[in-house]
């Protein structure tokens, strides 16, 4: 079943060749440059065949081709059998015309679901690559990036830019008594409740683990700060009921900001990570900003 189509093609073309090559009486003379064409194109058609074998991953778009291939080749052959008349001429120039305008279109419909597919697949893969499969939000590769490119441009416009980092409070421990089934839960609806919160501009991404952080683009220290309390309240809301209790969590987040004299995003990001790991020093559940890290610093 499987090489039944470059059979066809191979007795075909037999077919074909003898005509041309006037294996019947009814052609005056040998038409070489008839053999030549006939040849090439069962020749594309086999390679064609082989080629769209391999299209195994759509099989709807393999049958158009199929199809598509088989009409068009069809139409040949009944050019060719009206060289030996056949048939009565006007009947298979009808049958010739239809076949070739049915195949066509086979093979276009196949050609346009193929792009289709191949545009899908490009989609497919540029998302895998840049959201994170558990809470379907930014993953830290495509963040980075991002956040190289508005460091860049608050930079060239003299603008505000601030970054939140968060790490839900004792994590492990929610793994450790419900198990990671409500643990991977408690993540996705922090990433949901936070995500809707958030401006279009804004860019969550997950870190990894339980460490989150959102960038605030055109926004300066006092302002995300009011951000993070908000996202710091709105935590408390998210509650799962499990057979033990209910699980709740808090979070604490480090805040800081751009400043001209930085020369690289990196900067922020240490900032945000100092501040992050203050406010887990100084009891969880808070957010605290860098400038409180400063003004401690110059004491
Ligand atoms: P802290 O308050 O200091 O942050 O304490 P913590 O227990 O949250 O400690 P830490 O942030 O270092 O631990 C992160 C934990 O997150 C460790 C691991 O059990 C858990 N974790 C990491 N990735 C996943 C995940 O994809 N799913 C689940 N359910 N748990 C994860
Ligand atoms: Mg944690």
């Amino acid at each position: 079943m499987k090489y039944i189509y470059p059979i066809i093609v191979l007795v075909l073309s037999i077919v074909f060749i003898a005509v041309e090559g006037r294996y019947f009486s009814l052609q005056p003379s040998i038409n070489y440059f008839g053999l030549a064409a006939y040849g090439s194109i069962t020749l594309i058609m086999i390679i064609t065949f082989f080629a769209i074998q391999k299209l195994a991953s759509s099989r709807e778009i393999y049958l158009y081709l199929v199809a598509g291939f088989t009409f068009i080749y069809i139409s040949l052959l009944l050019s060719t059998l009206d060289k030996i008349y056949v048939f009565p001429s006007s009947v298979t120039d009808v049958l010739e015309d239809l076949f070739q305008l049915v195949g066509f279109g086979f093979v276009t419909v196949g050609i346009i679901k193929w792009i289709k597919f191949d545009e899908d697949v490009k989609d497919k893969l540029i998302e895998m690559a840049s959201v994170d499969d558990l809470t379907n939000i930014m993953n830290r590769r495509i963040f980075d990036i991002e956040f190289k490119r508005e460091f860049a441009n608050t930079k060239r416009h003299d603008r505000t830019l601030s970054l939140i980092m968060i790490d839900i409070d004792h994590f492990k421990e929610v793994n450790d008594t419900y198990g990671h089934f409500f643990g991977d839960m408690i993540l996705k609806m922090f990433a949901l409740e936070v995500s809707q919160i958030l401006r279009t501009g804004d860019y969550f991404c997950r870190l990894g683990g339980d460490e989150f952080c959102i960038l605030l683009p055109q926004t300066d220290l006092d302002n995300a700060t009011v951000v993070a309390e908000k996202i710091r309240n709105l935590v408390k809301n998210i509650s799962i009921k499990t057979d033990k209790s209910e699980i709740g969590i808090t979070v604490s987040l480090g805040i800081a900001s751009y400043r001209p004299e930085y020369y690289d995003a990196s900067q922020i990001l240490e900032n945000a990570d100092k501040a992050l790991y203050q406010a887990k020093q100084s009891g969880r559940d808070k957010s605290v900003k860098e400038r409180e890290l400063l003004a401690q610093n110059d004491h």
